[in-house]
């Protein structure tokens, strides 16, 4: 789950990061309000799922509130990457003598958190990896024992010179692996961390991604999902309690189990295709779940031929097949189906399916290789 900006930089606040104050908004008359009352010049950043917004005209100073109002006019309603633009933070506007980048992700590989740094901020990260590797530094943290303070102190020495900088900085890389850990985040960064042209260390930008297995126990943090800003397929497939990826491919895939569909999505591969979805309806036996997949799956127009691939166990194939049945009364499908079940109350699943006009397989290979001939071969 993704935050906005200004969710990350409570938290980063919370946690005793130097941030400046501001205040979200969604009109152009709150912005000239909140740019009155803070009585400052400011700055108008437009809070989407996204980075670089910079660059698309998202983030814009202002010296007045009547300026301010008139930029806000600008950014609201934009599209930076596809997402539209409806919040806007305002913040007062501060000076920056230099910019750099601080962040903490989950290595998988080295099975920890790294805390990166990088004195050419302001920037993407990505950009300074592909062209100045050099340029980024990198500490692997051990969750027993956290930051260091010797660790935290060497990698702010890569960003400042000046000694007082250099504590500061430490202690912002501290603060900012303690918000990370307390909310349950896959990522966190600071981009840019600025140096005022008085010399103090100041998190002007906040990303914070939060890894969905830590909501659970995290009701405050969970609670800042903006289901506003993600994708409509996304937000319904986890209501209707099923796991979805959307990917770019054109065979639409529809599997019980996590294992499975890996296996299915390899195998369309395999024969040429591209899934365009990973898609796991989980091991109960809820016919709507089926129907609420279909909708998600032909939802997306550049799905050619669907999939179904079902073992049926705890997941019964008649439910399944009932489910199939609904979905096509309701939706009206134009693109063809191919489905494979095998396993318990097989047979009923194939009676229900060839009444309704379907017919089923239970070769997996075979099920695969004809929906992606259908989907029109490779993607
Ligand atoms: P991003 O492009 O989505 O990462 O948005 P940022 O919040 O990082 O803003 C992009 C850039 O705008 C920053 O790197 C700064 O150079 C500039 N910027 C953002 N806030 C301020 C500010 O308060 N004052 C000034 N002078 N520049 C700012
Ligand atoms: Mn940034």
């Amino acid at each position: 789950m993704n935050l906005h900006e200004y969710q990350a930089r409570a938290l980063l606040k919370e946690a005793g990061v130097p941030v400046p104050d501001g205040d979200v908004a969604s009109t152009a008359e709150e912005v000239e309000a909140i740019a009155t009352r803070l009585g400052t010049g400011v700055v108008v950043k437009a809070q989407v799922h996204t980075g670089g917004r910079g660059k698309a005209g998202g983030v814009k100073l202002a010296d007045n509130p009547a300026e301010a109002r008139a930029v806000a006019e600008q950014i609201l309603g934009m599209e930076i990457k596809g997402l539209t633009v409806d919040k806007v933070l305002v913040a007062p506007a501060a000076a920056i003598a230099s910019e750099s980048y601080v962040g903490i992700i989950v290595d998988r590989e080295s099975q920890r958190p790294v805390l990166m740094v990088s004195p050419e901020g302001g920037v993407d990260i990505e950009e300074v990896a592909a062209n100045t590797p050099d340029r980024i530094f990198r500490v692997g943290i051990d969750t027993r024992y956290g930051l260091l303070d010797h660790q935290a102190m060497g990698m702010a020495f890569h960003l400042y010179e000046d000694i007082r900088q250099v504590r500061q900085a430490a202690v912002v890389l501290q603060q900012l692996y303690r918000a990370f850990l307390q909310a349950g985040a896959s990522l966190a960064e600071i981009n840019p961390l600025i140096t005022t042209p008085g010399g103090e260390v100041v998190a002007l930008d906040a990303k914070i991604s939060i890894d969905d297995n830590e909501l659970d126990t995290r009701p405050e943090i969970a609670a800042l999902r903006d289901t506003s800003a993600e994708a409509p397929s996304e937000v319904k497939a986890r209501d209707s309690g099923l796991s979805f990826i959307k990917l770019e491919g054109n065979v639409g895939c529809c599997v019980n189990g996590a294992g499975l569909a890996m296996a299915t999505m390899d195998l369309v591969k395999y024969y040429g295709g591209e899934p365009a979805n990973f898609l796991d309806i989980g091991g109960s036996s809820n016919p709507d779940k089926v129907v609420a997949a279909l909708e998600i799956i032909t939802a997306d127009p550049s799905v050619r031929s669907i999939l179904f691939n079902i073992f049926g166990g705890i997941t019964r194939c008649d439910d399944v097949a009932n489910g199939i049945v609904a979905a096509a009364d309701q939706l009206s499908l134009t693109v063809p189906v191919v489905i494979r079940l095998t396993g318990t109350n097989e047979a009923e699943a194939v009676r229900i399916l060839e009444a309704a006009g379907y017919s089923a397989l239970t070769d997996m290979d075979e099920a695969v290789e004809r929906a992606v001939e259908l989907a029109g071969g490779a993607a």
